[in-house]
Order: C-alpha cells, then structure tokens, then sequence
C-alpha cells in the first residue's frame, strides 16, 4: 500500500493508524495522490459507514468561505466514535474527503444547475423533498452551509462536478454495497448503520426546522422503507436503556445512503443514526470533549447488542 500522502490535507488522519485500507481509491489533483475512502471488510452481519466525517480538503476545491466555516459542515470524529468496529469484525467505510466537497448521501440527480457555467446533460431530480434540499443549498455539490454563507465565489464547470462524482460519489456507494452484500451473502440479513453526527440546535439552513434542539439521538428508516421498524424501534429502545433521548424520523429520515441500500423486504435493513455533538465535541473549536469516551464506550454496547440480534427473528 502507498503511504498516504498529506502534503495537500488539513492535518494527518490518525483513526486506523495501523489496519491497511483495503479498499483504497485515490484522487489526483495538482499531482497529489490521496485516499479518498476507507473501507475494511468484516464478516459480522453489520456494515458500519460514515459519509460525513471527512477531512482531506482536495486542492480543487476551490471554495470561497473560510476553511472553519466550511469545517462546521463536518460530522467532525464519527469515525473515532467508531474506531471499536474492525475489532468486532464489523465492516467499515469512510469517506476521507469532506461532504461539503460532494454529499454522497444525495444522488447524483440532486444538482443544483443554477451553480453551473455549462449546461448539465444528465438528469435531475424534480420530486418536491429534493428541490427543497437544493433550495437550502444542499443539494449533491453544495450551493451554501448551514448558516447561508456561499461556499463558491466562482460557478463551476459540469466536468469537475463529474469528477468529485466519478471519483468520489461512485466507489463510495460501490464500497458500501459490496460490504452489505457480503454481509448479506454470509448471513442472510444484514444490518447497516449509517453513522452521522448532528449540531445540538439545527441551523437556519440546514432543515425544515431552524432552531429545533436535537435529542441525544435521531435514528431514521425512512419510515420504515429501508429497515424493519421493529428493528429500529429495538436499536431505540437499546440507547433509551442507556440513558439517552432518542427520538425517531424526525427531523431527519434518513437520505440517500439508507434509501439506496437499504432493503427490509430482502432482510437488508438500513439505518441512520445521527448522534447530537454536544455529547462529544466542543461544536465552536471542533476538540472532543470529555462525555467522547462515555459515548463510544455506549456505541460499542450498541453495535454488540446488534451483534446478537437475528432481525428475522424480532416479535
Ligand atoms: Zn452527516
């Protein structure tokens, strides 16, 4: 394996210092080669991902906006939240370049051709929930954070929006369907969580509900679409046993990661679970905080209660 390079990032990832990522695309910009995913197989049951957490900065970026405004747009640590999985046998995959970047929890349809200098030839989405998603500015590529600053001073061109999808948005999704299907195949179910981090008060742009104070946790099915509710109601009742506020599809569903892989009818139960900040960060400086490993000792708890359920098997 390429040592990874980290001339052109923001600082040196730590998470994983030792395993060897097995799956390991890189990008090329300027030169530079980086990773741009990570993803560790297992031959537990659960599939484990984190879209969000991404640090890498790619040298084309080319935004606007401060690097610490755009920072806020991270789910700053997931992966350290999660770092236990690989030792569970748990399947892993990371994004290592940062959402603001490409959201691959979107689908490639949700462009926002208004940022274009050229025209886009490939469809686009005009269902009601995702032109909301674009109005709020983000849409696949983002248009503006969560407080309403532009991320861009520039349009950009439909190739480079081509390239974070090639590079980026694709062997993403590819890793977490070959993890769920291998999952799938040994098991005959599969359990996936989609790991993601909330601020602790939603922000003007960043929902249909500015200014609303997050519970500990918000796990979501998308109504019970990509997983069994019965097994989403157990993974609630489970952090209810710890301690925590949990609430339940609302304000967030889940997107595009859980709708695209996520399929209860097949036994392939998908679930986001989106945890508050608070619990582990200082949201203004982006440092841990003290409750950091209280909160990945209860999702170690969590994921090893997961272990032992067979969901066909939930009354
Ligand atoms: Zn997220």
């Amino acid at each position: 394996m390429n040592p990874i390079r980290t001339t052109n990032l923001l600082r040196r990832r730590v998470a994983h210092p030792k395993r060897p990522a097995l799956l390991c695309r890189t990008g090329d910009n300027a030169g530079m080669s980086f990773p741009l995913i990570r993803s560790l197989p297992g031959s537990a049951p659960l599939v484990l991902d984190s879209p969000h957490s991404g640090v890498a900065y790619p040298a084309d970026f080319g935004h606007a906006c401060e690097l610490a405004v755009l920072r806020q747009a991270e789910d700053t640590h997931v992966e350290k939240l999660y770092d236990f999985a690989p030792g569970l046998d748990v399947a892993w995959v990371e994004a290592l370049f940062p959402r603001s970047y490409i959201d691959v929890n979107r689908n490639t349809t949700e462009v926002d051709v208004t940022m274009l200098e050229d025209p886009w030839s490939d469809a686009v989405e005009t269902s009601p929930a995702a032109l909301n998603k674009v109005r709020l500015g983000k849409g696949l590529i983002w248009r503006m954070t969560d407080d309403g600053l532009p991320l861009y001073a520039r349009k950009l061109t439909a190739a480079e929006v081509r390239a974070r999808i090639d590079r980026c948005w694709r062997p993403y999704h590819e890793a977490v369907a070959q993890a769920i299907a291998a999952a799938h195949a040994r098991h005959g179910y599969s359990i996936h969580l989609n790991c993601h981090s909330m601020p602790s008060v939603a922000s003007t742009y960043a929902t249909d509900f500015p200014g609303l104070k997050h519970a500990d946790f918000v796990i979501g099915d998308r109504d019970g679409t990509s997983a069994d509710p019965r097994l989403s109601r157990h993974l609630c009742d489970i952090l209810r046993g710890f301690g925590y506020d949990v609430a339940y599809n609302h304000p967030y569903k889940g997107v595009e990661l859980v709708r695209r892989h996520g399929n209860p009818r097949e036994n392939r139960h998908s679930i986001q679970v989106e945890v508050n900040r608070r619990l582990y960060m200082d949201e203004k400086t982006l440092a841990l905080a003290a409750g950091f490993e209280t909160l990945r000792a209860d999702l170690r708890r969590l994921v090893e209660q997961l272990l032992a359920t067979d969901p066909r098997k939930l009354a």
